[in-house]
């Protein structure tokens, strides 16, 4: 199983960070051991001190697929969640400096959480769909997103990221983070919403 994530997807995220709105999809991955297992709890990392959630709409893949163009893209999705792409702001911040991959940064054990899946239904999904998501920390909003806000769609994400690589069943798209990321510490509790349902809601140990 992969797991793909997208990068500077939404312009108003790009900016806070101090990244120029890209020319075309940014991705990374990380391994299948970055899944946090479900019901498992979830330590905060000792490499760190400056751990950002970053919620974002997450695609699970139902059936191979290379080279799908963006008109059929989202037949291959078989479901869709909100999830956490757990980022070491401090390790990212020095790697980034050095021009160095983000691994470190991104890519660790038990760093991409999923909330409950949910089937996934191409027409209500398609280009131009207001998907609304959200996180609460502590039961306050950090963050909240539409799809309408993203640079490129889940089907021009899905035709790019097929171009490169092989899309298999159960492999994941994060498909990038509204703006609004931030720290956790130990002791939050972060809650993942799709619309009003509530998919996750993970405490920081
Ligand atoms: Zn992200």
């Amino acid at each position: 199983m992969k797991i793909f994530c997208v990068g500077r997807n939404y312009a108003a995220h790009a900016k806070e960070l101090g990244n120029a709105v890209p020319e075309a999809p940014v991705i990374f991955m990380k391994p299948d051991t970055a899944l946090l297992a479900p019901g498992a709890k979830f330590a905060y990392p000792s490499f760190t001190s400056d751990l950002h959630y970053e919620i974002e709409l997450v695609l699970r893949i139902g059936k191979t697929a290379k080279n799908i163009s963006a008109a059929n893209a989202l037949s291959c999705v078989d479901a869709i969640t909100v999830g956490i792409d757990f980022t070491a702001r401090d390790v990212q911040a020095d790697l980034k400096a050095k021009g160095l991959p983000w691994e470190k940064a991104k890519a660790w054990d038990n760093s991409a959480i999923v909330g409950a899946w949910k089937p996934f239904n191409a027409e209500a999904n398609a280009d131009g769909a207001d998907i609304l998501f959200s996180l609460t920390k502590n039961g306050q909003t950090a963050q909240s997103g539409t799809t309408q806000d993203m640079i490129y769609s889940f089907e021009t994400l899905l035709e790019h990221i097929s171009g490169y690589f092989t899309l298999s069943p159960g492999d994941l798209i994060y498909t990038g983070t509204p703006a609004g990321v931030g720290p956790c510490l130990p002791g939050d509790i972060l809650t993942g919403f799709l619309g009003e349902e509530k998919l996750f809601e993970l405490a920081i140990k």
